[in-house]
């Protein structure tokens, strides 16, 4: 497959709102990861040269820059790519330093996404971010000087009211950075994470659905009017700056994934590697598959997550032939919530809002399909 991601799960803590698969360690055992991703890509057996290559977390820039070369150079030299390889790697600010951010590059990433999330110091203490914003800042020269240029960056909206978030503001300084694309998301509440703990206890209150719809409004205006382009729900890009990897998942394009948590599909079967990084690594070094599960996707199930990532983007969903206009199509259309255009479907921002709700209505017995 053409398209690899790489699951580095480690963490120097875990934020309040985050439930991802991940290890909280003070060291890194670097040696271990790697050897693990090896042996996990040779039980994968042949591998098609590469169009991208990512590199998400957990905090994959806690990973120490040697072992991110070695990663790279066993990668590489597994099967030489006749291609230009789009090659991201996951950075917390507080990691990029002059020498990381060179060997990086010298490594052959070409592309990283910083976890920045708010230029608001209040906000990054309350979310258990390790950086505060002056560091986010410093991490984007520092990559500038590196020589990167294709840098994103990450920002969370509708955080609770009372931390009296100012998202203009942030919006202003993330686009003052110039970077090539940024990936917006709306704060969810999601089990057994510190935030659901405080909001259990009435500590904190839980994010509303109007904050949320007015931030997402306001980012497609202040974005759209410096010169990005919504080309997926949450993804914004300039010319030419698309993310080549999500872009892979987004067309339901075949990937592979190693390493703890990783998902991989080949278009019918999704799989899912153990998320535990003790569980994953004693899986792999006993010689067994890490691969704790997997589904094979029905007919319905493959028709719904067409619906799904074809209405994420901004190229939208091909209207088949066969489709009859239904009573439900015309009304979504009728509220402004999709758009009919070149037989294809697409979301307005205003649908986009609503995809959930949209993909349901269109997969149900009165939708398109
Ligand atoms: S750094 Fe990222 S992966 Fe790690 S705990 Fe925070 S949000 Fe989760």
């Amino acid at each position: 497959m053409a398209h690899l991601y790489l699951h580095i799960p480690f963490c120097a803590r875990r934020c309040a709102y985050c439930d991802f698969s991940i290890a909280v360690r003070r060291r890194i055992p670097a040696g271990q990861y790697v050897e693990a991703i090896r042996t996990e890509l040779e039980m994968l057996g042949p591998a098609e040269p590469l169009e991208t290559l990512y590199l998400g977390g957990g905090t994959p820039s806690r990973l120490p820059a040697d072992a991110v070369t070695t990663l790279l150079q066993y990668v590489f030299n597994r099967t030489p790519s006749p291609y230009e390889v789009e090659v991201t790697l996951e950075a917390n600010p507080e990691d990029v330093t002059p020498d990381n951010a060179a060997a990086w590059l010298r490594a052959g990433v070409n592309r990283v996404s910083l976890g920045t999330q708010s230029f608001d110091d209040r906000v990054l203490q309350w979310m258990h971010r390790v950086h505060d914003a002056a560091r986010a800042r410093d991490a984007v020269r520092t990559l500038r000087a590196a020589g990167f240029a294709n840098v994103s960056l990450d920002l969370i909206f509708a955080v609770p009211a009372e931390l009296e978030r100012h998202w203009a503001h942030d919006l202003d300084e993330a686009v003052a950075l110039a970077p090539e694309h940024l990936s917006l998301y709306g704060l969810t509440v999601e089990p057994r994470t510190p935030l659901a703990r405080w909001i259990a206890r009435g500590a904190t209150a839980a994010p509303s659905d109007e904050r949320y719809a007015d931030e997402y409004l306001l980012a497609h205006e202040r974005l759209s009017a410096a010169g990005y382009a919504f080309y997926e729900v949450s993804n914004a890009a300039r010319d030419g700056r698309r993310s080549r990897h999500n872009s892979a998942y987004w067309t339901g394009r075949p990937y592979a994934g190693a390493g703890p948590a990783a998902h991989s599909f080949d278009g019918r079967v999704r799989r899912w590697n153990l998320s535990a990084w003790e569980a994953y690594h004693r899986a792999i070094i006993q010689g067994r598959s890490p691969v704790e599960s997997e589904e094979v996707l029905s007919v319905e199930q493959q028709e719904m997550e067409r619906v799904y990532l074809g209405l994420r983007t901004s190229d939208g969903l091909p209207l088949r032939g066969t489709h009859h206009r239904s009573p439900l199509l015309s009304a979504l259309l009728g509220k402004g919530w999709l758009v009919e255009q070149g037989g294809r479907l697409r979301c307005t921002v205003e649908g986009w809002l609503r995809l959930d709700a949209l993909v349901s209505a269109l997969t149900g017995p009165a939708g398109t399909s």
